[in-house]
């Protein structure tokens, strides 16, 4: 098998990352490097490894490239270095992961790669950097500035597949495992002993050049939507808070239960031996749930009913007979408390500023005390110093997805689900 020219592989390399000479736009003069120096990082864990069989390039989902030596040694430094733009975009956008998550199989990986060269030819565009073999939105005849998954769902249709197709591919097919997560052939698979980039080492590396193409697009003073949108999403992943909050609210319940001293599952040895009389103390406490709800203005009402649904959802996953909650609404003052079977058919009332101390205060005159409180709040709010004596504490933190990093802080004593809403 013939070698790889590396000189030529570096060469590319440096082109995309180097600094443009003068101050032209990027991609004026077509041989000017690129100016793209947070690639660095996912360019340089590339393991290159020589292939004649693939048509230029195709990467695996464990960073390795495939390059065809006959291509390589033909094609000039700009299109070396597009094709190692495209591929190290597969795989900074993790489109291995997201084709697993649309269950992309055999049958539907070439289509899936290129709903996702749609998306990398978005982005590189700007840069003059698109392979020109590459699907663009015009090619494919879709709307421009959608996401792959986006694309797969308007070009695949609503069929489903009853059996996944599942084996390997050819190397000529579609960009590569690392595009869409189905093996190739020819591709070396999660051995370490041609080089590999793990899972947990490639996470590393999304995050690193994220948080260099933040810092170099302050300073060249433009971000196309595609990088700002990526940048976002892999240093604030989207981590489901519908789970963590039923989660949250079962674990209360759970553990106020077994403060219990007597359970139906552990009935009294003592029971079997004494006919006919029954024995105090053997039933099982109905946890209690309260929940404050911040309907101050500034809370999003969409978010809000999402929310109380969750705990709704939650409580109800216990089968517990006869469970009510109680709601207070809560701005600048405790309004109401209702005790409803669920969560939201609440009436909510309020829209002044918010002061949830009120509603915390409240809950310690509930009798019997509550074994869980969930505090629904945008978190604008002062809280008191200790939470209410014998009642775990929830707070849902309701919040949009844009307002970033700086939320507001929930107490220590209180349990925190940050429930973002995109
Ligand atoms: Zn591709």
């Amino acid at each position: 098998m013939a070698g790889l020219d590396g000189q030529k592989l570096a060469a590319a390399k440096l082109w995309l990352i180097s600094p443009s000479p003068g101050n032209g736009p990027v991609g004026a003069d077509p041989s000017a490097p690129r100016d793209l120096p947070y690639l660095a990082t996912a360019l340089y864990a590339l393991v290159a490894v020589a292939n004649e069989d693939v048509a230029r390039m195709t990467c695996d989902e464990y960073w390795r490239i495939y390059v065809n030596p006959a291509w390589l040694d033909a094609a000039p430094v700009p299109a070396v270095g597009a094709e190692l733009a495209h591929v190290v975009w597969h795989l900074l956008a993790d489109h291995s992961t997201r084709a697993r998550d649309q269950d992309v199989d055999k049958s539907t990986a070439v289509l899936w790669d290129e709903c996702a060269d749609v998306t990398i030819s978005h982005t590189l565009e700007p840069d003059s950097l698109r392979p020109s073999a590459l699907a663009t939105f015009r090619t494919m005849r879709v709307p421009e500035g959608l996401s792959a998954e986006e694309y797969f769902a308007l070009k695949s249709g609503l069929s489903v597949v009853d059996s996944p197709d599942s084996g390997t591919l050819q190397p000529g097919e579609g960009c590569g495992s690392g595009a869409d997560g189905i093996p190739r052939s020819h591709e070396h698979g999660p051995s370490t002993d041609i080089g590999a980039v793990t899972f947990v080492e490639a996470r590393a590396i999304r995050e690193r050049v994220a948080i260099e193409a933040r810092e170099h697009s302050t300073k060249r003073g433009d971000l196309p939507g595609d990088l700002e949108r990526w940048i976002q999403e892999t240093l604030h992943p989207r981590i489901p808070w519908q789970p963590l909050l039923s989660g949250a609210v079962r674990r209360g319940i759970g553990w106020a239960a077994g403060r219990g001293d007597y359970t139906y599952q552990r009935p009294s040895r003592r029971a079997s031996s004494v006919r006919g009389v029954v024995l105090p103390g053997q039933h099982r406490q109905v946890p209690r749930v309260s929940i404050i709800i911040d309907t101050s203005g500034s809370v999003d009402d969409e978010l809000l009913s999402q929310a109380l649904g969750e705990v709704d959802g939650a409580i109800a996953s216990l089968g517990l007979p006869g469970s009510h909650v109680s709601v207070y609404s809560v701005d600048a003052a405790a309004h109401l408390t209702q005790r409803v079977r669920r969560a939201r058919d609440a009436q909510l009332i309020g829209a002044g500023g918010t002061d949830l101390r009120v509603g915390l205060k409240a809950i310690e005159h509930e009798r019997p005390r509550p074994d869980v409180v969930v505090v629904l709040t945008d978190g604008y709010t002062p809280w008191p110093a200790t939470p209410p004596p014998g009642s775990a504490v929830i707070v849902a933190l309701l919040a949009h997805r844009w307002w970033g990093e700086d939320l507001p802080e929930t107490p220590e004593w209180a349990t925190r689900v940050e429930c973002m809403l995109d």
